[in-house]
Formats: C-alpha cells, structure tokens, sequence
C-alpha cells in the first residue's frame, strides 16, 4: 500500500493504536497530522517520524471540543492542502462498574470523548473532503460495538454509538467519493485494556489477561499493528467498495463467543 501524496489526520496519535497507525501511514509515504491531547506525546511522534525522513504535523487538541477539532482540521489544510484519509481514533474506557452505582461525570465523559468526539471529527473533516470529492475515514468503534459487556455500559454505549453514526453517514457521503468505515477491535496490548484488567481485579490483573486472552481463539490479544494494518487497507485503493463496514479485528472472539477453547484448541 502507498500513500505517497496523501494526507493522514489521526486522533489519539500518542498512543497505542492511534501511534502505531500515524506511524504505518508516514512509512508507506503519508504526511502526517498527529492529533491528541497529550501534546507532548503527538510532538515526540511528529519528531520521531521527520528523523527517519518522513512529514509530520503536531497539534495538541481535546476531540471533545468543537473548537479544537475545527483548529486540528485547519492545522492539517494549512500545511497539506487536504485530508485523503482520516482516521477517528480517541477514545477513553470509563470505569469498570454496574450501572447501578456509576458515576455520572465519567459516563458524560465516555460518552464526551468516544462519541461527540468521533461526531465533531465527521463534522469538521466531511466538508473538506466533500469539497475534493475524495476521502476515506475509519472510525475506532470495538467488539463492544457489537455486543455486550456487563460492567462497561457507557463504553459500549458510546461504541454501539460510533457503529450507528459509521453506517449512517456513509451513505451520506458514498455519491461524494467518500468512504466511512469503522473497525472493531478485540482486546488490544495497550495501556487501556491493562487498565480494564486492574479494574476488574486490582490484586491481580495478570490473571484477568490470562482468562481473557486464553477466550481468545487465537490464543492471544491483537497488537497495534494488526489494527493499524486494517485501518491503513480500509483507508487504501483495495478497499475502493467498501463503505458503512464494521471489519472486526479479535482473533475470532465474537464468532465464537470465546468457545474455542472447548473443542480443536491446543490449550485442552
Ligand atoms: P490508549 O489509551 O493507549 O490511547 C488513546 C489515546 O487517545 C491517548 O494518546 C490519549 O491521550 C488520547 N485521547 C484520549 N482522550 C482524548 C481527547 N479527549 N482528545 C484527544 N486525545 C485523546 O488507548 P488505545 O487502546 O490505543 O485506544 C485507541 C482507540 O481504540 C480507542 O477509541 C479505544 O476505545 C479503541 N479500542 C481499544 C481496544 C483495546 O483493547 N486497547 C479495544 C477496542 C477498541
């Protein structure tokens, strides 16, 4: 794949998927825009990238606030002209907690940042893309997307979310050369799943990922990479017929709702 000539706006830059994914897009020959709040972060990947020789763009922003995203957007067609691929990653995991008893102020902002937030990205990016007529966005929805995870309400509320708004505005955009998917990880080897495993059992996490990841056909949590990669093909030519998609990244979890350590599995 190559994106010689392209631009790439990612959100959540500094970080685990989002790094991973600015970075496969600068070493196939995109000019990067690194977005997150943690500025510090985004400007040491920026740096990182024009050291091995490629084009990249800093800009510390909150997704959550319209503002930011109208200047992250500007920052990107100042420098570059235009936006080829977006990629509308940010998101936060709230606590883990039964309803029953769960914060307000941290649902608002699970909601806040991995819904408005994916919102407001659409909002300011489509029309810069529909003047071009040309674009492709990939929108970070989650198998939490897709089914149901007691204890994570709100997180995979916001996600249900991000799959409604993905195959809502695609067809909004598919007549203006735009494309709108989303991709739906499985457990990820970042700082956010460790964070969802302390929460589930604080005095020992490293069982709750062994639990976890033995539910894992594959035997294992997916790598930034192998997110990155799906995103960078859903952004590519090869993905020219694809629009309003939820690619499931998970190494078979939903398909076999965790069962295939019963049968055909060299852990039985
Ligand atoms: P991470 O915590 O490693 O990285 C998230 C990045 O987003 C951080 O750099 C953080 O600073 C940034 N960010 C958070 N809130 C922001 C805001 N308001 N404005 C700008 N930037 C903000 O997490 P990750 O695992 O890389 O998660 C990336 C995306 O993947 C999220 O949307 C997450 O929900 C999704 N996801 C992760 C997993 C997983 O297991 N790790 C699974 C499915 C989906």
């Amino acid at each position: 794949m190559d994106f010689s000539g392209q631009v790439a706006v990612v959100t959540g830059a500094a970080n685990g998927i989002g790094r991973a994914t600015t970075l496969a897009f600068a070493a196939r020959g995109a000019k990067v825009v690194a977005v997150d709040r943690d500025g510090a972060g985004a400007e040491k990947l920026a740096q990182e990238i024009r050291e091995k020789g490629g084009t990249a763009l800093a800009v510390a922003a909150d997704v959550t606030k319209s503002a930011d995203v109208a200047r992250y957007v500007k920052a990107a067609v100042d420098a570059y002209g235009q936006i080829d691929c977006f990629f509308n990653n940010a998101g936060i995991e709230g606590k883990v907690m039964p309803i029953a008893e769960y914060d307000e102020a941290v649902f608002d902002a699970v909601i806040g940042v991995n819904l408005r937030g994916v919102f407001l990205g659409l909002r300011h990016v489509l029309p810069v893309m529909i003047a071009k007529g040309r674009g492709a966005i990939v929108n970070t929805a989650s198998v939490a997307g897709i089914t149901g995870t007691p204890g994570l309400a709100p997180y995979v509320a916001s996600k249900h979310g991000v799959i409604g708004l993905t195959k809502s505005v695609s067809g909004e955009v598919a007549r203006q050369g735009i494309r709108v998917n989303a991709v739906c990880p499985g457990p990820v080897d970042t700082r956010m799943i460790h964070s969802i495993e302390a929460m589930i059992n604080p005095g020992d996490a490293e069982a709750v990922s062994a639990r976890y990841q033995s539910s894992i056909p594959m035997g294992r949590y997916a790598t930034v990479d192998e997110i990155a990669s799906t995103v960078l093909f859903l952004c590519s030519e090869f993905a020219s017929g694809i629009t309003g998609a939820q690619y499931v990244v998970d190494g078979g979890r939903t398909a076999t709702g965790g069962a295939a350590t019963t049968v055909g599995s060299p852990r039985n």
